[in-house]
């Protein structure tokens, strides 16, 4: 594994699956392991069989809904084992800080899903109903219940001095039906009314994912996340490795034009990438060539894709279809700071037309 800056992220790939290079895979939940009430297809297959290679889990989720008991209940039912000790909530490190601010006891008006109150009273704070009740904190987190009343709450506490806590800044959550209002975007509502910023503590504030290297021991953790602006860069804050899956909110676009603090080590198109090998992206004077692709600078700062050789993945390419967008993200990511907007993509044969088309990129 390479470090975050030089050479680019995703350029030393993993020469063995990562299952038996790590040793804890710190795991989101949304869009990597389900996606709305269903498992992403093959996933809790492709955990079981990681954990045979010998890979532990642990469960880092930013959703502050459920309960570690009822995230861990829900994990058991797809088919991923799971305890409620291995489930980290952006809840509990929420209510960690306040307990740090104000000490136990402290009252505290809870705004979101059965979860956030659960984390608060777990920590020894004081759960109260409304603002009226003087609560020193309003924590806020996701609840797909969360309404009006629950907001006007909120307002009127943090109107009346209390300190607006947010579990995470996540302004969408995936379904199957796409991107749907995440935490974020209900918690700027408050914000919209009360002027105020919140203080948020999920990720990518390396809390929670050092909690669970503290709880697991791990000495190789891998982050595996959907996610740029919270797992992934919350994997470089904590230092940390980490894998982007592209089977939650993110796709290759917005991978293509990632900011350093928040380009993964590793892509996959979801997380039985933690069963493959990850081959490397080798630049030689100009090009970069990943399995059978290579990339090379066009006109006016365009990126040429070709599929250099047909009959497959000769050069010991992965075989997931991403080999390409490897060598995009390492040449695009090789450039100077990015500038005059996102690189044009130009595709000079059909394969490649076929694999812009694949990521939802449209051919230059
Ligand atoms: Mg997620």
């Amino acid at each position: 594994m390479n470090g975050a800056t030089d050479p680019p992220p995703l350029a030393a790939g993993c020469a063995e699956p990562p299952a038996r290079a790590f040793d804890v895979a710190l795991l989101d939940l949304d869009g990597v392991v389900y996606v709305g009430p269903e498992a992403v297809p093959g996933v809790p297959d492709a955990l079981a069989r990681a954990r045979t290679a010998g890979l532990r889990l642990g469960f880092v989720t930013n959703n502050a809904s459920r309960t570690p008991e009822r995230v861990a209940a829900l994990l058991t039912g797809l088919g991923v084992d799971a305890g409620p000790g291995d489930v980290i909530t952006s809840a509990q490190s929420a209510a960690t800080v306040v307990r740090e601010r104000w000490g136990a006891g402290a009252a505290v008006l809870p705004v979101g899903g059965p979860g956030v109150a659960a984390a608060l009273r777990a920590a020894g704070l004081r759960v109260v109903a409304g603002a009226d009740d003087g609560p020193v904190a309003v924590v806020q987190g996701f609840g797909p219940d969360v309404g009006w009343q629950q907001l006007a709450e909120a307002v009127v506490a943090v109107r009346a001095g209390a300190r607006h806590v947010a579990t995470n800044a996540d302004v969408t959550v995936p379904s199957p039906r796409g991107p749907v209002p995440g935490n974020g975007a209900l918690v700027a509502v408050v914000q919209a009314v009360t002027g105020v910023p919140p203080l948020v503590t999920g990720k990518p504030d390396p809390a929670m994912h050092a909690e669970c290297v503290r709880r697991t021991g791990a000495r190789r953790p891998l982050v595996v996340g959907d996610r740029l602006d919270t797992d992934i860069e919350g994997a470089h804050r904590a230092g940390v490795p980490s894998l982007l899956v592209l089977s939650g909110i993110t796709g290759a676009a917005a991978l293509l034009e990632a900011e350093p603090a928040q380009r993964p080590h590793l892509v996959a198109p979801d997380a039985a990438g933690l069963l493959a090998v990850h081959p490397p992206v080798v630049s030689d004077g100009g090009a970069w060539r990943c399995g059978g692709w290579t990339v090379r600078p066009g006109e006016a700062g365009a990126l040429q894709l070709s599929l250099r050789e047909r009959g497959g993945f000769p050069d010991g390419g992965s075989g997931d279809g991403l080999d390409g967008l490897r060598a995009l993200c390492v040449a695009r990511w090789s450039r100077p700071a990015a500038s005059g907007g996102p690189a044009r993509i130009v595709a000079t044969d059909a394969p490649a037309r076929r694999a812009l088309d694949r990521w939802g990129m449209a051919p230059g």
